[in-house]
């Protein structure tokens, strides 16, 4: 008997919700490995300043969990961490987790039919392993010549050092994606002098952020179902964007002069304002929203790209040396690498790495399920990734699934579920045939959505109802499916 049925690895949207989705399908021989002290994945680890979901948070939430008291219709960061910690207690999740246990290695043992997970406390055993470890979670910092060099502080944005004092210091920010365009904002008032390096200028749209009114909170609370038809509302108007993503990019055309139109209002120097214009069609890179403007007295915008670091400066290709006191990364994250892959060991002893690199591209059924990986599925894997709407939307639809193949095994007493080569080969030519006319592939610029050799393994190429429709219930005839008269399957819900 395996130590328990399900184990999670990560407790942010995709483990809190997997779970909370397991029990409420009674299945609750649940254990949760979060490496850190605290759960919550992306929105515990990125408090720097300005952080924000960039999706409504009508919509960036759990559909079985709204949250009627979101202040603002883009909320901050710790309203999100607050809101997964409340789900997590009602949902009978958190005290399921295991904080500060960090997975080093999960073995298939074949002749057990089970997971051996080693975690930095021990070792434990699982019939079936869930990784939720996130599409955004371990921070990426390029290997610049001489950063072990540079005397002063040295952070990424997902690990803010908020010990470290700003006021008055000359900062250096490297990167211009996502979360630099939200705390350089912030920041730019407390310090003495800001450079931002910018290897290629995003695309940014107005963030249209306001307080949500008194009336709403009332309206939300006392009819629930306003709520519902506003999440709705926002869905649809989300995933009309999919048409210009992955149907026609010619669209984008359109919203590229909403965002040009900005930045003339912004921006009045034409030198500054060329070097902040995208040469690549809107979509094709993460699109950013803001309403700030980066044009102040202490900000200067550097694109030239950066040579080396030295004890006190960061030196560009011209041979320029801009002093500074604290390096701010805005670098994001390891993704399309996915590391957790280097970690799970399958039926020939073999890495899902491995694996992956074998075939020269990350697949997986459904973007789920990886043959030669038995009773493994991975949540945010590969081609579940967003450009236009809310990730949580997608995780739910996978944590269904998940949760319809494990309601099956128990049904039918099944204890090895396994996909077919023939049906992961078959999906994964079909995702690839989609994503070719999309805007990431013909949009003209190189993005972190990309593999080494250019494929799109990140992005779902459709519209995620397409997705959702997909991944209702979980498909037998796709999986090979071992049942043990032998080793009745221990009681899911024990
Ligand atoms: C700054 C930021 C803003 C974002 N904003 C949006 C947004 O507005 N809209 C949107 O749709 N998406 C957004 N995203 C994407 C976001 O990552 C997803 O929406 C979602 O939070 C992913 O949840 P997750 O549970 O899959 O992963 P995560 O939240 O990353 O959680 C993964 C968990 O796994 C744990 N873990 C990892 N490896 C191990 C290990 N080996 N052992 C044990 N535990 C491990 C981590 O500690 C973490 O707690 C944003 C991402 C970032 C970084």
């Amino acid at each position: 008997m395996p130590d328990f049925t399900v184990a999670i690895i990560g407790s942010g949207f995709s483990g809190i919700g997997m779970a909370a989705r397991l029990r409420r399908a009674d299945i609750t021989d649940v254990v949760l490995l979060e490496r850190a002290a605290d759960l919550g994945g992306t929105w515990r680890d990125n408090s720097y300043p300005g952080a924000a979901c960039d999706v409504p948070s009508h919509l960036y939430c759990f559909s079985f969990a709204p949250n009627p008291g979101w202040t603002r219709s883009f909320s901050p960061q710790p309203e999100i961490w607050a809101y997964l910690r409340r789900v997590a207690a009602d949902e009978g999740v958190t005290g399921k987790i295991r904080f500060g246990e960090e997975v080093v290695a999960a073995r298939w043992d074949p002749a057990a039919h089970v997971w051996r997970i080693e975690t930095t406390s021990g070792t434990l055993t699982a019939r079936f392993l869930i990784t939720a470890t996130g599409p955004l979670s371990d921070p990426l910092i390029p290997g610049i010549p001489g950063l072990g060099t540079f005397a002063g502080a040295v952070f990424h944005s997902a690990a803010w050092d908020h010990d470290y004092d700003l006021t008055g210091r000359n900062v250096a920010v490297i990167g211009t994606g996502a979360s630099a365009i939200q705390f350089v904002p912030r920041i730019q008032p407390l310090v003495s002098r800001l450079t931002v390096f910018q290897r290629t200028p995003p695309w940014i749209l107005p963030r249209r952020d306001r307080q949500v009114s008194r009336i709403e909170h009332w309206l939300f609370r006392q009819a629930p179902v306003t709520q519902r038809i506003a999440r709705a509302g926002i869905y649809l108007g989300r995933e009309t964007y999919a048409l210009g993503f992955v149907k026609n990019p010619g669209i984008m055309r359109k919203a590229e002069v909403l965002a040009l139109r900005q930045l003339r209002r912004q921006v009045g120097d034409a030198d500054l304002r060329t070097r902040l214009t995208p040469s690549y069609r809107m979509g094709c890179k993460r699109i950013l929203i803001s309403s700030d403007s980066l044009t102040q007295p202490n900000v200067s915008l550097v694109t030239d790209g950066i040579r080396e670091i030295t004890e006190k400066s960061v030196v560009t290709s011209d041979g320029t040396v801009h002093d500074a006191d604290a390096l701010i990364f805005g670098t994001g994250f390891h993704v399309s690498d996915f590391p957790m892959a280097q970690r799970i060991f399958g039926l020939d002893g073999a890495s899902l790495a491995q694996r992956w690199s074998a075939k020269r591209a990350q697949t997986a059924f459904r973007g789920t399920t990886t043959a030669g990986f038995p009773n493994l599925f991975v949540l945010t894997g590969p081609n579940t990734g967003l450009g236009h709407t809310s990730q949580v939307f997608m995780i739910e639809a996978q944590i269904r699934y998940v949760a319809s193949a494990l309601q099956h095994a128990r049904r039918h007493g099944i204890e090895r579920i396994e996909v077919r080569p023939a049906s992961q080969a078959a999906y994964d030519r079909k995702v690839q045939w989609k994503m070719r006319p999309t805007v990431w592939m013909t949009g003209g610029c190189k993005s972190w959505y990309l593999d080494a050799d250019g494929r799109n393994v990140s992005l779902w190429p459709d519209f995620t109802w397409v997705y959702a429709w997909q991944t209702r219930r979980f498909d037998p005839p796709n999986y090979d499916l071992a049942r043990s008269p032998r080793r009745a399957l221990d009681a899911l819900a024990r």
